[in-house]
């Protein structure tokens, strides 16, 4: 192992702050180095947050999209991509299934569809919360108004991602037309103000990153000091302008997802869809690099074939029950437990660090 590797690992670990050239230094980490760098990560997240791993249930309720980022198999230019609907009974149905299941938390997620105006949104977040009993609700909409926000903070949800992608403001705005970075960032700073849970994120692997950039991500999430976190490869669509560049490495992204522990110790980091879409291990690994939350799909079957971000994505053809049997084994095996209540973030009064 290289000495100044070993020296960053040491003051990572010890400090959880580093500087981006000693980021660098560890996202080159090569063969034995990966493995170090991933037992670190093991080993803080075992200290700061314990051994359960957070089940959420994501429901993709819309794939319609305003938006038409490069990356994304949703953009509203894709005219190939059947698009659909889930009415609020639906959304409610689904999650009602979810809790029968033991999964406490649910993770709503659409394309920017303003066809959900922000009271109808609100009075489905009253119900999830109030009839359903659901434990927490994490919102992943996109960009909305601060007023949005409000009510729907207001109305119960708990927690909102809104991954930056990439902290490199020309890639930003050359990948996601008609928007940019500050934007972006503006609305992480609404969600804070309004008492959110935040969830930010990056796409590893995208097209014109450096390790430059893939540092800048990890401390720029760092600095808004995030609750969760979202890293996961870039997988290219064929129906988008990306559809002939390369998918970002398992490798790459396992590093940066141990490189995000080591720096945001209490931060609740999921094994994503995206990283067992490209390596059948994939989110095994991610929980053995520092991650602590799985979010299996709930959409309804007839549905979730439609929400196409990408291609090929992991537990697309599975019922849900089979899923949760194979995630919970799959746990079990690494000798991890199943979370057990909402699985808020511990820095927050009444958290995951108080429950029983
Ligand atoms: N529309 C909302 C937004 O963009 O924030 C939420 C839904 S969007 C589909 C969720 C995430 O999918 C994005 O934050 C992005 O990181 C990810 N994503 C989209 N296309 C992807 C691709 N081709 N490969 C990997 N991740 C992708
Ligand atoms: Fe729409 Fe989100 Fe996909 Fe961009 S990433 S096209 S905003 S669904």
């Amino acid at each position: 192992m290289r000495q100044e590797f070993v020296e960053v690992l040491k003051k990572a670990r010890g400090s959880h702050g580093l500087e981006r050239h000693e980021v660098i230094v560890l996202l080159q980490a090569r063969g034995e180095e990966v493995d170090a760098l991933g037992r670190a990560a093991d080993g803080v997240r075992a200290a700061f947050l314990g051994d359960e791993v957070h089940l959420r249930g994501i429901i993709e309720f819309s794939n319609y999209c305003r938006q038409n980022c490069l990356y994304c198999g949703l953009r509203r230019d894709n005219r190939k991509l059947r698009r659909y609907r889930l009415t609020p009974g639906e959304i409610l149905a689904t999650a009602r299934k979810a809790a029968g299941l033991g999964l406490p938390t649910i993770v709503l997620q659409s394309g920017e569809d303003p066809h959900y105006t922000a009271p109808v949104l609100a009075d489905i977040i009253r119900r999830l919360k109030g009839e359903v009993g659901v434990g927490a609700v994490t919102l992943s909409v996109g960009e909305r108004s601060f007023e949005d926000y409000r009510l729907w903070r207001e109305a119960g949800a708990d927690r909102y991602l809104l991954k930056h992608e990439t902290a490199d403001a020309a890639l930003f705005a050359r990948l996601r037309p008609g928007t940019t970075l500050q934007d972006r960032l503006l609305r992480l700073k609404w969600l804070r103000e309004l008492g959110y849970q935040v969830g930010s994120g990056n796409i590893v692997g995208l097209p014109g990153q450096s390790l430059e950039t893939l540092a800048a991500d990890i401390l720029l999430m760092r600095e808004l000091d995030v609750e969760m976190a979202g890293i996961g490869p870039f997988i290219p669509h064929p129906q988008t302008p990306l559809a002939k560049e390369p998918p970002g490495e398992l490798e790459l992204t396992l590093k940066v997802l141990a490189i995000a522990r080591l720096l945001l110790p209490r931060a609740h980091l999921p094994a994503t869809t995206a990283l067992g879409t490209i390596h059948p291990a994939g989110r095994r690994l991610g929980l053995c690099f520092g991650a602590n939350v799985i979010m299996p799909d709930t959409t309804p079957p007839p549905y979730r074939c439609y929400y196409q971000i990408y291609p090929g994505k992991a537990g697309m053809d599975d019922e849900m029950e089979a899923t949760l049997v194979a995630l919970k084994n799959m746990i079990h095996s690494l000798n991890r437990r199943v979370g057990r209540g909402p699985g808020h973030s511990p820095k927050i009064q009444g958290g995951m660090n108080n429950e029983v």
